[in-house]
């Protein structure tokens, strides 16, 4: 029932549209920044980036750009440092969600100290919680994917352990949240589609997300309980992203490099799932996605999109007629068949069809997986008991190795 459930929407100031990059000097202005530093990618520096700065700021900004993809704990750290012997008050992030990411906890650790480890979770670190505010900071996003910039999660690779861990505090969540779907245009194909895929899994994932109350601190009852889980708010932002993703995808695939139309389409398809699942969570596909970042080659876009149809598949008994209405917005078709099952098979093949209009990674054999990887890897995606939480339904070993199955090729 509407109202029986208190859910807090949680999101940055936003700006969107084509040309909003050119809005920075008044938004610098508008947070109070004296001083910005830059964190973006080698690649941004080439394509001219500092110049663009000077023009719209009218003067220089230090920089570091040492962004790695899919960032190591090392460059973050590296980051760090350079972000603290400037004398910068705000942290201005241009790039992919590699770059939004970086500069989430070069943040944290230039404002706190420590390392990267003293704030990620047992086993892998200490489990610090992030004490308090840090500086601000404008997310620009040039890939349309993550969404990284409206949330409050930053993801770092441990390269001792080959594994993604998550750092997440609502003190991370960027200051403003600057998208301009100009910055997408120059997104190789490639890119694009396993970027697309990340946001197609992002609004699929939070649509179904399993509604329960979590603890700001599990440990400490006398903190508030959190609602998670899908609500009336990203429910309908998660059905737009859907609808988006499937008018403009393929077009921003094969036609990105001129296409503003399908690419304006897909940054704001990305950044209403990061809303979604910034909110609700996420499932599955994520937490099975995580045994495959760190072992194997795969771009996180990629592992997520690789999981999605079969996640679908097997999350349908949860609830029928959202999967259903997956593949509704996505087609912009009625279900043609008759029975519930039938239908949620129907929207993982529709899912499956788009993958293979953008050349999207056919599987995960593809990929270098093997069957005797599977027991192992469905061990540890049981152990990403968070991602699981919202799963809507319940996930042991055989169910995660089953859909590790459906999806090898
Ligand atoms: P990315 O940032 O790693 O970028 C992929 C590649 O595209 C890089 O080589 C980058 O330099 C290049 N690139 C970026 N923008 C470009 C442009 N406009 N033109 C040409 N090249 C461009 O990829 P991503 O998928 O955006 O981010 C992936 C990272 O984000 C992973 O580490 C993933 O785990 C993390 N992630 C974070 C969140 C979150 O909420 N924080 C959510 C999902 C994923």
């Amino acid at each position: 029932m509407i109202g029986d459930t208190i859910w807090e929407f949680r999101s940055p100031r936003s700006k969107f549209g084509v040309g909003a990059f050119n809005e920075l000097k008044f938004e610098i202005e508008r947070i109070g920044c004296k001083k910005p530093f830059l964190i973006t990618t080698k690649g941004w520096i080439k394509r001219g980036l500092l110049d663009r700065i000077r023009e719209i700021l009218g003067f220089d900004i230090p920089y570091w750009d040492g962004v790695e993809p899919e960032p190591s704990a090392e460059s973050v750290e590296e980051g760090a440092k350079a972000f603290s012997q400037s004398d910068a008050d705000c942290i201005l992030a241009v790039g992919g969600g590699s770059a939004l990411d970086t500069a989430k906890i070069v943040n944290l650790l230039a404002t706190y100290g420590g390392t990267v480890r003293d704030y990620v979770a047992p086993p892998y670190g200490n489990g610090k919680p992030v004490p308090g505010p840090v500086k601000p900071m404008i997310a620009v996003p040039t890939t349309a994917g993550t969404g990284s910039e409206v949330t409050s999660v930053a993801v770092v690779t441990l390269k001792a352990e080959n594994v993604k861990v998550g750092i997440s505090s609502d003190y991370l969540r960027p200051t403003l949240a600057l998208l301009d779907p100009e910055l997408t245009l120059s997104v190789p194909p490639k890119i694009t589609a396993d970027t697309g895929m990340d946001a197609l899994t992002h609004a699929v994932e939070s649509y179904i997300a399993k509604p329960y109350w979590a603890r700001e601190k599990p440990d400490d009852p006398s903190k508030r309980p959190v609602y998670v889980g899908s609500y009336p708010v990203t429910e309908a932002l998660a059905e737009k992203a859907i609808e988006l993703i499937g008018k403009y995808l393929r077009r921003a695939v094969y036609w990105g490099q001129t296409d503003i139309e399908a690419r304006s389409g897909m940054l704001l398809a990305s950044y209403l799932a990061g809303l979604s699942f910034g909110n609700s969570g996420v499932g599955l596909a994520h937490a099975a996605s995580y045994p495959l970042g760190g072992r194997f080659k795969v771009s996180h876009g990629e592992a997520v999109g690789i999981l999605l149809p079969a996640v679908l598949e097997y999350n349908a008994p949860a609830n029928y007629q959202k999967a259903k209405r997956v593949g509704e917005l996505l087609t912009g078709t009625n279900c043609p068949e008759r029975t519930p099952e039938d239908c949620a098979k129907w929207a993982a093949d529709e899912i499956r069809k788009l993958q293979k209009d953008i050349k999207f990674t056919p599987g995960l054999e593809a990929v270098g997986v093997v069957e005797e990887d599977l027991i192992e890897m469905a061990e540890e995606t049981l152990k990403q008991k968070r991602l699981l939480a919202t799963n809507p339904r319940p996930v042991d070993v055989e169910g995660v190795i089953w859909v590790y199955k459906r999806a090898m090729r």
